[in-house]
């Protein structure tokens, strides 16, 4: 994958929780930096409890196809860690769907540790994924929020659980280890979707999971792109 070729030019803002989400009552100034349409927002004055820079997230947004890349409006590195965790682990990222905005937060790693952790997990195509997961049925007007809790999704989900599975160990009702250990329809959407983000997993959903496959396919429209 091969780096930004030159540095984005960015603007400098004090920023609030009306723009960040994830601020609560706290106020940043930020370098505000727009990479292929998205706004990456890094501490202007950096306090060093954020490892990851803007352009770790233009490495990560280079790799994403433009059909997913288009649902993400800003990445915020912001400077504290998420306030909640999962079973003891610290979470890297979230996505506030109300502002198609992944927020990245403060893990004391190694910029290195953690740039490696963003490219491993895919984790802007999964956080993408569930802002998908919303804004979809937003525009197709349907009846319930989340494309994951509608009766489609679920049937297939239901379908693909009949298939042989390429792999050993492998899950065999939700998407990936990830979502099943968190026994849940959101992450097994987002992960799927992650999976439909580069080719080895698309491969790969298609072989597996063909009925989630399709659908995302027909939702995404990746061929008109
Ligand atoms: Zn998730």
């Amino acid at each position: 994958m091969s780096l930004p070729e030159t540095t984005p030019k960015f603007t400098i803002h004090g920023y609030g929780s009306d723009e960040i989400l994830a601020l609560n009552d706290l106020k940043l100034k930020c370098k505000d930096t727009i990479y292929k349409g998205v706004h990456i927002l890094e501490e202007a004055e950096a306090t060093g409890t954020q490892h990851l820079k803007t352009e770790d997230i233009c490495v990560e947004i280079d790799k994403l196809p433009k059909y997913i890349c288009k649902y993400i409006s800003t990445v915020a590195l912001v400077p504290f860690p998420c306030p909640y965790e999962e079973d003891g682990d610290p979470i890297l990222a979230d996505a506030k769907w109300l502002k198609m905005q992944v927020t990245i937060y403060a893990i004391p790693q190694d910029r290195i540790v953690l740039k490696d952790a963003l490219a491993h997990h895919h984790t802007l195509a999964h956080e993408a994924g569930h802002i998908i997961d919303r804004e979809i049925m937003q525009t197709k007007r349907q009846s319930s929020n989340y494309l994951s809790y509608t009766p489609r999704w679920v049937k297939a989900m239901c379908e693909d659980g009949r298939i042989k599975r390429t792999g050993l160990n492998m899950s065999t009702y939700l998407v990936s280890q990830y979502a099943e250990k968190r026994q849940s329809i959101g992450e097994d959407f987002a992960d799927s979707v992650k999976y439909f983000s580069f080719q080895e997993g698309r491969v790969f959903l298609k072989d597996n999971f063909p009925n989630r496959y399709k659908i995302l396919e027909e939702f995404l429209e990746p061929k008109t792109q």
